[in-house]
């Protein structure tokens, strides 16, 4: 029964950190274990950004202007990690929503794990191998201004804009998840178009640039259109509540 507990405790960590996994067992043999954990863990989290690079992979701004990570939450977990051209991409953007809209922070979501091409990062089926980041949309408050570092949910994910839209019939199974009662529980703050659009067209004008995902009725609101830019499909995640770009 205890072979289980910590089976699945390793497992769940793997599953959310990659790494975390490894203090857990590293901290079975002590007697505090929380507090071996979460010192193994900050070990681990310290080794895992000096070595990435040597892999290939770097990590993403947990702090800063004008990128940083949404949340401390990626950066705990190592969700912050892409390859060196994807981490240039992203600053690059960033960049450029700054320059022209001054002020401007530039939030990445998930992003990808420090080591090892296709180990995935639930729940996303594509972010294995460090060329695919995600970003969190822009948004104001009721009388349309900027609300710097802000998103409607707590990660940035599934705050989701175009429901109103049904571009897809009903079919199962689908990572298609619309959640909506979870929609009445996030404050009702307007996409602030003018920069998510900026960000999209510096994403799009990027020649690094492979392939962005963002839903059909956002990108006809900001009025983009692009052969980069793509639908991801019925049966695969929404994009109405964040943009996902990969090399
Ligand atoms: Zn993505």
């Amino acid at each position: 029964m205890r072979l289980l507990g910590h089976t699945l405790i390793v497992g769940m960590l793997t599953i959310l950190t990659q790494l975390g996994g490894l203090a857990w067992l590293g901290a079975l043999g002590f007697r505090r274990r929380l507090l071996a954990f979460v010192l193994l863990y900050a070990v681990i989290w310290v080794g895992a950004v000096q070595l990435a690079p040597l892999g290939g992979r770097q990590a993403l701004p947990c702090f800063g202007e004008p990128l940083q990570m949404q949340s401390p939450f990626y950066c705990v977990t190592l969700r912050h990690f892409v390859k060196p051209e994807l981490a240039d991409l992203a600053g690059d953007v960033a960049a450029r929503v700054e320059a022209e809209f001054p002020g401007t922070l530039t939030l990445a979501l998930d992003g990808g794990f420090p080591f090892f091409d296709g180990f995935p990062l639930l729940p996303h089926l594509s972010h294995s191998d460090g060329e695919k980041l995600d970003f969190a949309f822009y948004y104001t408050d009721a009388m349309g201004g900027y609300l710097p570092g802000k998103t409607r949910s707590p990660l940035g994910y599934f705050a989701f804009d175009a429901l109103d839209h049904q571009i897809c019939p009903k079919a199962w199974p689908t990572m298609r998840w619309d959640l909506r009662p979870l929609q009445s529980v996030f404050p009702g703050r307007p996409l602030d178009v003018a920069r998510t659009r900026a960000l999209a067209t510096a994403l799009l004008q990027d020649p690094r640039l492979g392939k962005m995902f963002l839903e059909p009725p956002l990108s006809e609101q900001m009025g983009l259109s692009h052969p980069k830019l793509r639908f991801q499909g019925c049966r695969a995640a929404r994009h109405d509540d964040h943009i996902h770009i990969q090399l």
